[in-house]
């Protein structure tokens, strides 16, 4: 099947726009051609786009779409639709939030055939493993496996809140990086010392102080920067690919810049909450704004910034992991919450509002940070990430000009709460395509429908 997309802006790699016409072979881009300049031969199925701003297809690499297992949270559905609605045409779900963990080739089997029938996008999954299967030696089995069936790398915890997904201790984690060069797996850590933060948190509860700045006092700031020196270390010594999840600090920030100049072999991502929320959002918004680790300071949001423009900071992904809503979210006892928040609808919009209309950075580098440096990254480039001959017609196509103001009933969530209530936005997704299909549309919603989107394989 032939289909040209007329009347798309695409970035060039200045960031200037160029107004262009795609053509689709089976879902692949086949060619662009100067706008308008072409009859559409006969065959081809003609959309228009109206001079809408195409970016490649937002890859979220970090999400807990939470099926099976812990569907009262989110389920793929819903989780999908979101990303749909958000401009994202992949989304690479964590191994530790459903049930089973994505740990043996049998749960990713398991996980694959609950989620597949309910994907509106496409997606890929992170596998894992145990303290239990290092400990046993199984991992340096069960690793290749999960390899072999195409997962993006192996999610490990130096702190888990999870009883189904324990924390790796550091002989552990050594072992796994080991494992983890032999295979030529990527290893993403979830970095903040467990001792530091268990610690003062343990302290702080038996002061009796239960507001939302006791979490992140107890969650010390100091917990993220030692977690991350020993995993870049242990990256450097070991010869591993490691990626630090959600960095959150300013003290991380340096760290990785300074691994990379050393040449270990690390990237970073950060999420919107942390670029965009700090400590008085959490005073302000209390349990809604929970999340892990803890929002930190003004000065963290512009250290990350600034590592965001200058490389330091590979990508952006959500970290989407939902509560149940209020039971879950809405509480006093900051404790008792729910660290999660979800964001993958909202993820390109806050992006493109903050980093292009505020921060002045061109739209190529938008879809750098927000598509072809994750997909790179975990292994889904160049069939993902990339407006480019050969690659999937992914688009996120976005009326630059259109304000609008986030709401949570908006979202099409399990659970319907933000910490970005009543922001007001410049720049909204109208229509997004996976392989040449349309996923989602502003007004016409889904129609692609749920089982359209597929697996990926990471290669
Ligand atoms: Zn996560």
């Amino acid at each position: 099947m032939q289909q040209l997309f007329q009347n798309a802006q695409i970035a060039g790699p200045d960031g200037s726009l160029l107004a262009v016409d795609i053509l689709v072979t089976d879902g692949i881009i086949e060619k662009f051609l100067p706008a308008g300049g072409q009859r559409t031969p006969q065959g081809i199925i003609a959309s228009d786009l109206h001079g809408l701003f195409v970016m490649p297809g937002g890859v979220d690499g970090h999400v807990h779409f939470d099926d099976p297992g812990f569907t009262e949270r989110e389920d793929f559905a819903t989780g999908t639709m979101q990303a749909a609605a958000g401009g994202v045409t992949t989304i690479v779900d964590m191994p530790c939030t459903s049930l089973p963990p994505v740990t043996t080739a049998d749960n990713f089997r398991i996980k694959l055939r609950a989620v597949a029938p309910k994907a509106y996008v496409d997606f890929a999954f992170w596998g894992g493993t145990t303290p239990t299967f290092i400990d046993s030696g199984a991992y340096r089995r069960l690793l290749p496996e999960l390899k072999e069936l195409g997962v993006v790398g192996i999610k490990a915890y130096t702190i888990s809140g999870m009883q189904t997904y324990p924390r790796l201790d550091t002989r552990q984690m050594v072992m796994l990086f080991e494992a983890a060069r032999d295979f030529n797996m990527l290893v993403a850590v979830h970095a903040e010392d467990y001792f530091l933060a268990t610690y003062y948190t343990e302290k702080i509860i038996r002061e009796g102080r239960t507001d939302p700045l006791a979490y992140k006092d107890g969650r010390t700031y100091d917990a993220e920067p030692l977690a991350i020196s020993t995993v870049l270390a242990l990256a450097r010594r070991e010869q591993t690919r490691v990626h630090i999840v959600h960095m959150s600090t300013s003290a991380g920030v340096d760290l990785v810049r300074q691994a990379k100049g050393q040449g270990i072999d690390a990237t970073a991502e950060t999420c919107p909450h942390y670029l965009l929320l700090n400590r008085e959002d959490f005073v302000r918004l209390g349990s809604v704004a929970k999340c892990t680790p803890p929002l930190r300071d003004r000065y963290d949001n512009e250290v990350l910034w600034a590592g965001l423009l200058d490389g330091t900071v590979d990508y952006v992904t959500t970290d989407h992991a939902a509560g149940i809503y209020p039971l879950e979210k809405v509480m006093d006892n900051i404790w008792k919450a729910y660290a999660g928040m979800p964001g993958v609808q909202l993820r390109v919009p806050l992006i493109l509002q903050e980093a292009c209309n505020v921060r002045g950075m061109n739209l190529y580098r938008l879809g750098e940070i927000l598509s072809t440096n994750p997909a790179k990254r975990l292994g889904l480039f160049p069939r993902k990430g990339i407006l480019a001959v050969g690659s999937d017609a992914d688009f996120a196509c976005i009326d630059l000009n259109a304000d609008w103001t986030v709401h949570a009933q908006d979202l099409f969530a399990k659970n319907k709460y933000t910490p970005f209530e009543g922001w007001k936005l410049r720049g909204a997704v109208r229509q997004t395509y996976v392989r040449g299909a349309k996923v989602y549309d502003s007004s016409a919603v889904f129609p692609a429908g749920p089982g359209y989107g597929t697996f990926i394989k990471a290669g």
